[in-house]
């Protein structure tokens, strides 16, 4: 199986090593059609992208562009979830300079307030040790992730599962009728083959991203692929694998990436 794009791929905006130059540069060694740029949202604590930076970096793809004729390059964004009624921590203004979105839970957020603060990062650091607290805090973060999904256009779900527990069939039912796809995280191993395969009964669709942190990352899908085969899927399950336009992502901002 080949994949034709990475939708994951930090920078130095927020933590990862390289710079989108030469992000784009291994891409395009790598023979990849479409790279993603796609910086954490403010929200990260400590690594979250600083909102003005939204704007740089889309200066400097579309400057980029000229630079590379045989590749697509997209400027996206690894959204956080900063309530328990799924908001986001990307305004309509950063949201304007991208050409997709994509949301993941992660254990240190700037929450919207203290209450969703307690709910979204101290109870879910409390359920590692308090096993009692596991379904509540599962259940609220699929919650969470399933108003994301559907009051907003979500291309892609980042490593479900990863450090903060959701209920996969739970999101894969509602990812499927919204068009988002469920990352195979190849950095991270998440989702597991366990977690692709439940959530694969949904007819919800995939995408296997790097999630690299520094440039030579960029297009290294192995430990996903590893993960998407075991589970069974084929092309047409994995947005960035499949030949047949029609399922190309639907929430990637009408662009048609097979033009
Ligand atoms: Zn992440
Ligand atoms: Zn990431």
């Amino acid at each position: 199986m080949k994949l034709w794009a990475d939708f994951h791929t930090h920078t130095k905006y927020s933590h990862g090593t390289g710079t989108i130059r030469q992000n784009v540069e291994v891409a395009a060694k790598k023979g990849l059609s479409v790279i993603g740029i796609s910086e954490h949202g403010p929200a990260n604590i400590g690594v979250g992208t600083a909102p003005d930076d939204f704007e740089r970096m889309r200066e400097e793809v579309e400057i980029l562009k000229s630079n590379f004729a045989g590749i697509r390059i997209l400027l996206g964004c690894e959204a956080n979830i900063i309530s328990l009624d799924g908001d986001l921590d990307v305004s309509d203004k950063i949201l304007s300079k991208l050409d997709y979105v994509m949301v993941g839970l992660h254990p240190l957020v700037w929450a919207r307030s203290l209450k969703n603060a307690y709910y979204l990062m101290i109870e879910n650091m409390l359920q590692w040790r308090i096993q009692w607290l596991r379904t509540k805090v599962t259940d609220r973060n699929t919650k969470a992730l399933i108003r994301a999904v559907k009051n907003h256009k979500i291309a892609i779900v980042t490593h479900p599962g990863l450090h903060l527990p959701v209920d996969t069939a739970a999101l894969a039912q509602i990812a499927a009728q919204c068009g988002t796809a469920l990352e195979i995280n190849a950095g991270h191993g998440y989702m597991t083959e366990e977690y692709v395969r439940i959530a694969k009964k949904y007819g919800v669709k995939f995408a296997i991203g790097s999630d690299a942190h520094k440039p030579s990352d960029v297009g290294n899908f192995k430990r996903g692929l590893e993960i998407a085969e075991k589970a069974g899927l084929t092309e047409d399950d994995i947005i960035n694998a499949t030949r047949v336009p029609e399922m190309t992502i639907i929430n990637l901002s009408n662009i048609d990436l097979h033009s």
